[in-house]
């Protein structure tokens, strides 16, 4: 039922009144008392009973002089604990001091703007319910009455288990407004104010307990099943004159006599003494009427304040300094509030009646525990396993989509590939199922050689990894030259992406293999031939006039679509204005535009002037050596395999017409490599991310192997010349790797650039193998990747292939 414990001192304030008229005119000393400042009291006569040892400063949580008025002690005193009472937290403000001290003075005023304060936050907060109950007692001898009502007979206290003592029918009014509240408080003070004899004096002798109880509960929830409420009450405590408590103790012979004593103060004072020395023993709440009503506002779940009224007057000295020992000992107490949460009756009725049905089941049926628990078990499994499946349903979904707007693209291509019509032979049909050829070449490798690095002898193994490759392109060749029937390409449904790869009769299915991520590679290379149709087509594209490479079968194009990781990037997360390809589309457009562009300045019109023609081409080739220099410093700060930048650029050296346009989407590839990279890790693709530190890794599993090469390609003489060149000791230790470290490493110097692309090309027999692999390269997109220990999925990952 309650919550959270708040545990704090009781808040005491110490409230000097200005002189009144009668201590004025009678020229009565009022100055005996000053606040030194904002929480110390002091007694000025410092002479004034010497032997005793009263103190003459007093410190509290704030005292007020004179000055001040009750909306200050309000505000920066008591507020924020009466407010505390919309939050479900008890709370009580007392006034303690003897008669005409200002306690009425002071605590009507308080509890009128407590009450303001409550009403304002009741209509800030509309999305909660509120209901206020007002009530109201007096104690008066022991005897308690309803200040709401004019018959005279005193009510009873009653202990209930639940919400402690309670006053036994008092009434209790649901506050409707602020005129409300000031009828009700006249009713009260009417009320106690009959059968008094003289000025003051039933209100000395009496507390009067006023008691707001608020409830609320959020609206949306409201007549629901679970709805709670908040409940507490807030008490403004205007308690009997402090004198009657020391007469009291002074007067002990009569205490037994009880006509004139108050049982309450007395027994106030008492409890919160104990209570100050840290509730060891009894606590005699019970003694009093007063106590047993408050007893959670002493030391219970409340929060309290007590503001104790002093009189400046020099004959009131003694009760003064009796109420400033009230109050040290009351700042000594500490309660511990709690928010109190109530469950509606509906809640609570229906929460029993469950409890009830479970235990009767119970009874009737006597299961082992042990396989309630188990069924238990066994449903949050299955959720678990429901939720896995959710989840992977979606990633499935979301590549298929993926995959299918790639097919949408390549099906644009194809169109415009239809545009143009050539069938040369010789070309390479490289398609990006490079992954299954790629693997299988990367696991002949690992499987025959060592990873240890001994500079001066090779591993002694029966393959070369280069010619391995080599072998595994001209298969590749071989194999392309039977390509697929367009038309049927052309044809294909969506669906085949993510359908059935085991028919073999549609060469899509195998190309788009690998588009499936979930798919491994690991189709050995003999297959590709058997699953491709035989039917001979090649062709040209055709853009806008402008031929790209001299033969490129209708696969290269599809597979530079279908395969490029960056347009799965780019689409995903496409950048800015720059080095930006946000999607295929895009991508194709910027290539036309190019073509364009380059037709215009090159081909030229008939009737332009050569010299003009000539300047076109000397800014272009300017243009071109400046993005070719870019591009060698990207692909250093990107950790790009050598061997592609090898190949890249003694491939594309600008003697083509072509070559600009590979060079343009090589710098923008690389420009989207690094911003990705600048960001951090990034997914490339399917959730498995690309990072600098992999391709660093990538980069330098490569330079291994080609270190390796070293000792095969060169011959004594020529190693003792490149050691030399590149400044490397001939008999340092592990030399060929510090060769191997200095390629490439260098992309501001140019002759460097040079001559690293010579020692790598020699190591890789580019002379050979190079030449022929120029279209395939520059539409196909894949780096030649053969020089690596890695699994070919995590090099295509680190190195990711051309645009
Ligand atoms: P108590 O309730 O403690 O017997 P009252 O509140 O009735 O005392 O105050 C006694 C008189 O002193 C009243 O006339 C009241 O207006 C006046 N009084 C009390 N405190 C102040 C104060 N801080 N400023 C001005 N007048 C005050
Ligand atoms: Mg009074």
């Amino acid at each position: 039922m309650e919550k959270t414990h708040m545990s704090e001192k009781i808040l005491v304030l110490v409230r000097l009144r200005p002189p009144n008229q009668k201590e004025i005119a009678s020229n009565e000393p009022t100055e005996d008392w000053e606040c030194l400042n904002d929480t110390t009291i002091l007694y000025r006569r410092n002479t004034f009973r010497q032997s005793s040892n009263f103190p003459s400063a007093y410190s509290f949580d704030r005292v007020y002089g004179g000055e001040c008025s009750t909306r200050q002690v309000y505000e920066n005193g008591t507020k924020d604990i009466a407010l505390s009472v919309v939050k479900g937290i008890n709370c009580s403000i007392f006034a303690y001091g003897q008669t005409s001290s200002g306690k009425t003075y002071t605590m009507s005023a308080i509890t009128e703007f407590a009450v303001a304060d409550i009403f304002n936050y009741i209509f800030q907060h509309e999305e909660r319910a509120f209901s206020v109950k007002f009530s109201a007692i007096e104690i008066y001898n022991e005897a308690i009455r309803d200040l709401l009502s004019s018959d005279g007979t005193s009510l009873r206290l009653r202990d209930d288990p639940e919400k402690g003592t309670v006053v036994e029918k008092a009434t209790e009014e649901t506050l409707r407004d602020w005129n409300h509240l000031k009828d009700l408080l006249s009713v009260c003070e009417a009320q106690r104010k009959i059968g008094e004899t003289s000025l003051n004096e039933r209100s000395s002798r009496s507390h009067q307990i006023i008691r707001l109880t608020v409830e609320s509960s959020a609206r949306e929830f409201l007549d629901k099943e679970n709805s709670t409420t908040l409940m507490a009450s807030v008490n403004f405590i205007d308690l009997a004159g402090s004198e009657r408590a020391s007469q009291a103790m002074s007067a002990g012979a009569r205490l037994k006599e009880g006509c004139h004593i108050n049982r309450s103060l007395l027994t106030l004072g008492t409890v919160i003494r104990k209570l100050s020395k840290g509730r060891q023993g009894h606590i005699n709440f019970r003694d009093s009427k007063l106590t047993r009503i408050l007893q959670p506002c002493l030391g219970g779940n409340s929060r309290t304040a007590i503001i104790c009224t002093l009189s400046p007057a020099r004959s009131h000295v003694e009760l003064t300094r009796n109420t400033l020992l009230f109050a040290c000992c009351a700042k000594e107490v500490t309660t511990k509030a709690r928010i109190n949460v109530v469950m509606s009756d509906k809640a609570l009725l229906q929460q029993l009646q469950r409890e009830l049905a479970r235990l009767e089941t119970e009874l009737r049926t006597p299961a082992p525990p042990a396989s309630k628990c188990d069924c238990a078990m066994t449903v949050r499994k299955k959720n678990l396993q429901i939720q896995k499946m959710e989840k992977e349903m979606a990633e499935l979904r979301e590549e298929r989509d993926l995959a299918q707007s790639r097919l949408e693209d390549i099906m644009r291509m194809v169109e415009l590939d239809e545009a143009s019509k050539c069938g040369t032979p010789q070309h390479i049909d490289k398609w990006e199922d490079g992954s299954v050829s790629q693997t299988s070449i990367t696991r002949a490798y690992v499987g025959s050689h060592s990873e240890d690095d001994d500079d001066e002898e090779l591993p002694t193994r029966s393959e070369d990894p280069s010619e391995e490759y080599c072998r595994e392109v001209q298969c590749i060749e071989i194999e392309e030259s039977a390509t697929v029937n367009h038309k049927d390409e052309k044809r294909a449904e969506p669906k085949n992406i993510l359908g059935p790869s085991e028919d073999a009769s549609v060469g899509q299915n195998v190309r788009l293999r690998s588009w499936n991520r979930r798919e491994t590679a690991s189709t050995p290379p003999e297959n590709i031939g058997t699953e491709r149709p035989e039917e001979e087509s090649h062709k040209k594209i055709v853009f806008s006039g402008l031929e790209l490479g001299s033969s490129v079968s209708r696969n290269d194009s599809l597979s530079s679509c279908g395969s490029d990781s960056t347009a799965t990037q780019s689409i995903r997360t496409p950048l800015g204005e720059e080095g930006c390809i946000t999607s295929i589309r895009t991508f194709v457009d910027g290539l036309k535009e190019m073509a364009k562009r380059q037709g215009q300045v090159s081909i030229g019109d008939d009737d332009s002037g050569k010299m003009g023609r000539d300047i076109g081409l000397v800014i272009m080739d300017m243009e071109f050596e400046r993005q070719r220099r870019e591009i060698v410093e990207l692909w250093q700060s990107c950790n790009v395999s050598l061997v592609h930048r090898t190949y890249f650029y003694l491939l594309f050296k600008g003697d083509d017409e072509a070559d600009s346009i590979y060079i343009g989407v090589e710098l923008r590839r690389l420009l989207f490599m690094k911003a990705r990279f600048s960001q951090g890790n990034q997914t490339l693709e399917g959730g498995e991310t690309l990072t600098l530190a992999s391709s660093r890794k990538a980069l330098h599993g490569e330079r291994m192997m080609l270190s390796k090469l070293v000792g095969k390609r060169f011959s004594g003489e020529e190693r003792r010349r490149m050691y030399h060149k590149f400044g490397i000791g001939v008999n340092s230790k592990r030399r060929r790797l510090q060769l191997v470290n200095e390629l490439w490493s260098n992309p501001k110097d140019m002759s460097q650039v040079v001559e690293s692309a010579d020692v790598v090309g020699k190591l890789v027999r580019f002379a050979e193998q190079g030449r022929a692999m120029k279209e395939m390269f520059g539409l196909a997109f894949t780096p030649p990747s053969f020089l690596t220990a890695q699994r070919s999925r995590s090099w295509r990952k680190s190195i990711p292939t051309l645009f």
